[in-house]
Formats: structure tokens, sequence, C-alpha cells
């Protein structure tokens, strides 16, 4: 369906407002004639949608079950506990409820990893969301379970292969839940069938001792010893890391998936180093993590918490409205290896328009009204790949998908 937005005002590009979108991109934009479908975005703000590069969208059903206790009381006491219950009917439902909040607050494309990836990705498609999908690859030095680990990963990069919104990538977990054996197994596959990866690094200062007791080289080094890093990879967290492994992340081009929410609520004893990432020129993105450690999914807070995190350092400069919103957009999305983040024409049409209610008024700044002043909840339409996914903030069976979601999570929680 063509569609041509009316009157917005379009975040960088002052003096253009009217976009046509046909077959799923951006045709053109300024003089745009005649489409399907007219939306008038007078009062609005039009900008690409905000890509989350690391999640575990079905946590959303644990959402507030694990608040103010570290990672390693509340992973081993809490979460991990629930998750043996989990079935792939709660991670379609779950998954079903990120994608909700996801949309609703102006995400088009996230970075996942969790377990039942066939019913996530059933549900990332059903809501008409972009995703990159991996099954969270945990042996725990079990080569039976490796064996199992492994056919669950081909098995879901087979069922992957059908979808045209949804990529599949590697993930083993991390380095203290995956072998020597699986991380080389991991990068293996991901070379031979040009895979992205997907993986956690150096979050908590217990993950960094209990490292280094075993190994004389760095976090970095050992992964990149298996091949593990490279501008195919995304590596989440990054707290616990120095100079040699940010002097190496930007030599392999991996990205870094920036998670402060996350960080800070579990305590995880110290923020990003993000002035040394930008210092060696890391590709630093942002992210929201899942639902037990942030608790939502609301990108534009996020930014926010990114940029005043850093500020605390002492240095005001240091993370700008701008960077959050280009980590939001293009960067984030060239972590996914989607080439859009942009409004261009060319680019694929993944927008959204937002209200520029009362938060954004004055409007002297849009871009520091949208990381600083407003929230998710003014995003009021989002079109991702062309297609309409929420029209003045209505998203298809969104009553359904709350009402089963909660079931869902009332169920699991009771059974523990
Ligand atoms: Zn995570």
């Amino acid at each position: 369906m063509s569609i041509v937005i009316k009157n917005a005002e379009i975040i960088g590009k002052e003096g253009e407002r009217d976009v046509l979108i046909d077959d799923g991109e951006i045709k053109r934009i300024g003089q745009v004639g005649e489409a399907e479908k007219i939306i008038d975005a007078e009062g609005k703000y039009l900008s690409p949608g905000f890509f989350n590069t690391h999640t575990h969208a079905a946590m959303s059903l644990f959402r507030g079950v694990a608040d103010d206790r570290e990672f390693w009381d509340a992973w081993p006491n809490i979460v991990w506990p629930l998750e043996e219950n989990l079935t792939e009917e709660d991670v379609y439902w779950g998954t079903k409820l990120a994608c909700l909040e996801m949309i609703k607050t102006g995400t088009v494309a996230f970075n996942d990893m969790y377990f039942f990836m066939e019913s996530a990705l059933d549900a990332v498609e059903e809501m008409g969301m972009k995703a990159v999908l991996s099954y969270g690859l945990i042996d725990q030095n079990d080569p039976k379970k490796l064996e199992q680990e492994i056919e669950a990963t081909r098995k879901f990069v087979d069922y992957a292969e059908k979808s045209e919104l949804v990529e599949p990538a590697v993930g083993p977990h991390s380095v203290y839940t995956v072998s020597e054996e699986g991380l080389q197994w991991s990068a293996d596959f991901a070379d031979k069938e040009d895979l992205m990866i997907h993986t956690h690094l150096a979050e908590t200062k217990k993950e960094k001792e209990d490292f280094e007791e075993e190994h004389e080289i760095s976090f970095t080094e050992y992964l990149d010893s298996f091949g593990l890093l490279n501008e195919k990879t995304t590596v989440a967290h990054c707290v616990w890391l120095e100079d040699k492994d940010y002097e190496l992340l930007a030599r392999q081009k991996t990205a870094v998936s920036h998670n402060p929410s996350s960080n800070m609520k579990l305590g995880v004893g110290k923020p990003m180093d993000y002035g040394a990432m930008k210092n060696y020129g890391v590709k630093v993105t942002l992210a929201t993590d899942g639902c037990v450690s942030n608790n939502n999914l609301d990108m534009l807070e996020e930014a926010k918490t990114a940029a005043l995190q850093q500020k605390m350092s002492g240095d005001a400069t240091l993370f700008s409205a701008d960077e959050a919103y280009e980590m939001l957009t293009e960067k984030g999305a060239e972590a996914m290896r989607m080439d859009s983040g942009r409004i261009e024409e060319g680019s694929p049409a993944d927008m959204i328009l937002v209200e520029k209610d009362v938060k954004a008024t004055p409007d002297h700044n849009p871009k520091s009204n949208l990381i600083y002043s407003m929230s998710g909840s003014s995003v009021t339409d989002v079109i991702i790949d062309g297609n309409i996914v929420m029209k003045d903030r209505e998203v298809e069976y969104e009553d359904k998908i709350i009402r089963n979601a909660n079931k869902r999570a009332m169920d699991l929680v009771s059974k523990v």
C-alpha cells in the first residue's frame, strides 16, 4: 500500500514535510503526489523508529518479580527457577507483549536472545516488527547439553529461513555459561552460515573476578581467540573491560550494546566506560535488556538514562542528545545489519510519528525534546517495512495480547 505522510516535522530535515512510502520504502521526500492512504501529521515529529540492540523479549512476563536484588541473587534464586517451567506458548505471548510495548514506544526492530525462538519468531512476524533473533546457547560445560544446544540453534536457524522480517543469529549466552567447545562451535557456525553473533560480556564484577581466576588473557582476547569478535557481532553490557579490550572491539568493528538502566538496577558496580570507548572508536548502541532488569522497553527513556549516567562522570559534554539519537536510530540499525534508521529516499520505511505535546513545547530543539523531555508514550504512529503497525496509538489485538500474556505470567509465577 502506498502511504503519504503530510505536514510532518521531519527530524533533521528542516523545510521538508511530506513523505511518500511505497513497496516498503521511502520513495520520495518533498513533492510527493497522491497515495492510497494519507496521514496528516500536523503537530508531529517524523523520525526513524528505534533499534533496541539487546533484549530478552519474553522476559516481559517476569516484569517486577525480582526487583531490588543483584544479578547473582535474582537470577539463580528467582529467574532461573521460573524459566524452568517456561513453555513455547509462554514465549509466544511474552514476546507478543514485548512487541506491543516496543511498538507503543517507537521501537521498530530489536536484537533478542532467549529460548523457544520459533515461537518468538511467530510472534514478531505477527506483530509486523523486524528482529534479529538468537537461541541462547548455554551448555554449562556439559558435552551432552552442548549437543542439544547445537541442535536447538540449527533448528531455529532453519526455521527462520522463511522469514522476511527476522534474521537468525547465533547466541552463545556468555563466557561463564558456555564451554570453550560451545564458543568455538558458535563462531564456526556463524562464519559458515554468514550469521550475526549476540552474546553477553563483562556485566558484573563477579563475572570478571571468576574469569580472571581461570584465564591469563582478557575477556575480549578470549572471545577473539575463537573468532567471535567481528563486524557481525554484538556484545551486551561491556562494563568491566579495560583499554586493550576497547582497542580490540574497535579494531574488530564489533558493536557494543549499552544497557544503562539494567546495569544500574542490578547494581553492577560502575557505569560502562563510554568515554574510553568513544576515544578508541568503539561502535556503541543502546538497549533496554529484558524486563526483569529494566523494567520497561522504552528506548527514549533508555537514551536519557544513558546520557545522564555518563554525565555523572563530571563531564556534561560526554554523551549528547545527538549521540543518543544516532544510537537509537542509525547506529542501532547498523549493528543489526539493517540498512535502515534514516529518513532518506530509498531507505526502508521504518518510522514513527511523535505527538508534539506539552513536553515538546517550546520546540527549540527537536532532538533534545525527544531525548531529554519526552518518553515513548508520545509516539502515536509506527510504520515498519512500509506497513502501519500502530495508528493513533492503536495496535491490533492489544487487549487480547495483554489478557493472554497476563494469564501466562500469573500461571508461571504460581508454579514456583
Ligand atoms: Zn541480557
